[in-house]
């Protein structure tokens, strides 16, 4: 049964999806080995992207520094394994109900994956991954803006993404140029707590170019081990539960040279561990990470307040994002925690709480310097 980009994008409108785009697999036949479609799906002949919003509204708690739960729950969890798959889902359907082929791409990165032996004919493992926001921009639905965010015309960096991969051969959708969205403004740059976005560079060997065959775009090459431990709250800059129990860790998250790989063990180490002598907390190691960890498998700390809160504030004003409000986003001065720590006057500061209360004075004396 024939099937077009626009009957595509008619039914995408009515199940709810925000903004849609394709194109045609010619576009990504340079893709590195373990990023290639056609190594999974060698019958594709377009990708249809999708991109649903992320609700201002869920950046508000974090801007005032009051709430942190709903950005995890609404805008990653929820968005990313519910809301927006249920909706690619339905959109499968209706492809395959033309009787052409439907692929959902799961939203996995391809930094996680290539651990397994080969079991298909050839040499490939069998976890290929490609990379969701290069496939997007290759389909025309938005940009990547210099910080590695996607953006979109709607709705600035405020969306998240899933893909379609189908046989159908459908009309590819221009892809956008450079400088489309992105005002390489460097409010992302300024405002990143993680100091993971690199200044603005016209230096091409400092950015990260894709080629398309048709077009090549390019954006920056953002320190993800910094951006990773800024995300997921190593950084007590922006991290009030780190700073409460851990008030006198220095960690340079700035200037750290760890890996993504790296600060990803790190930050789900704590958030996950338990430390047994720590009293009234079951031991978590961080009581608020586990918590929203074992309540929704995320926990995202940062809140995005360089790549997508300072961004979508520029393209607001600049006039660059169709999706408008009444009130600005900032409504006041943000806030900031500093560093710098104390330095820990006792051992084990639970130890000696308890031991005062219990039993006033009995551990006079034990750190006496001679
Ligand atoms: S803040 Fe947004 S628009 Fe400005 S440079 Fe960064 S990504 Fe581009
Ligand atoms: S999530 Fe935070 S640390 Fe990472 S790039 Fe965005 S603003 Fe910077």
């Amino acid at each position: 049964m024939k099937l077009t980009s626009q009957q595509i994008k008619n039914r995408a409108g009515e199940l709810g999806i925000d903004v849609v785009g394709v194109g045609n697999i010619e576009r990504f036949e340079k893709a590195p080995e373990l990023l290639k479609i056609t190594n999974y799906f060698p019958g594709c002949r377009s990708v249809i992207a999708v991109a649903m919003r992320i609700p201002r509204g869920t950046y508000r708690g974090i801007e005032e520094g009051t709430h942190w739960h709903n950005y995890t729950f609404y805008s990653y969890n929820k968005l990313n394994t519910f809301f927006r798959p249920r909706l690619t889902y339905e959109l499968c359907r209706f492809i395959e109900d033309h009787g052409w082929e439907a692929v959902p791409h799961y939203p996995a990165v391809p930094e996680g994956q290539g651990h397994a032996d080969p079991v298909a004919p050839g040499k490939l493992p069998p976890d290929i991954v490609p990379s969701i926001r290069i496939i997007a921009a290759g389909c025309g639905v938005g940009e990547i803006g210099y910080s590695k965010v996607f953006l979109t015309k709607k709705f600035g960096p405020r969306v998240r993404l899933g893909l379609i991969f189908t046989d159908a051969v459908l009309e590819p959708d221009p892809i956008l140029d450079t400088g489309d969205i992105c005002l390489h403004c460097g409010a992302c740059v300024k405002e990143c707590p993680g100091n993971a976005i690199p200044p603005i560079t016209k230096n091409e060997n400092d950015r990260i170019t894709i080629d398309y065959g048709e077009k090549t775009v390019y954006y920056g090459d953002v320190q993800m081990g910094r951006c990773t431990l800024t995300h997921h709250g190593m950084n007590a800059e922006i991290s009030p539960f780190l700073k409460k129990e851990f008030p006198h860790m220095e960690f340079d998250v700035r200037n750290s040279k760890m890996s993504e790989e790296e600060a990803y063990i790190l930050c789900y180490t704590l958030a996950g561990g338990k430390w047994p002598r720590k009293p009234n907390t079951n031991g978590a190691v961080n009581e608020y990470y586990k918590s929203i960890l074992s309540h929704t498998g995320y926990f995202a700390i940062c809140g995005a307040k360089g790549c997508i809160r300072a961004c979508m504030n520029r393209l607001e004003k600049a006039g660059r994002c169709e999706n408008t409000f009444h009130h600005p986003f900032y409504r006041k001065k943000g806030w900031h925690m500093s560093v710098e720590a104390e330095e820990a006057k006792t051992t084990n500061p639970f130890r000696e709480q308890y031991l005062e209360e219990k039993y006033p004075g009995i551990t006079q004396g034990e750190y006496k310097k001679k």
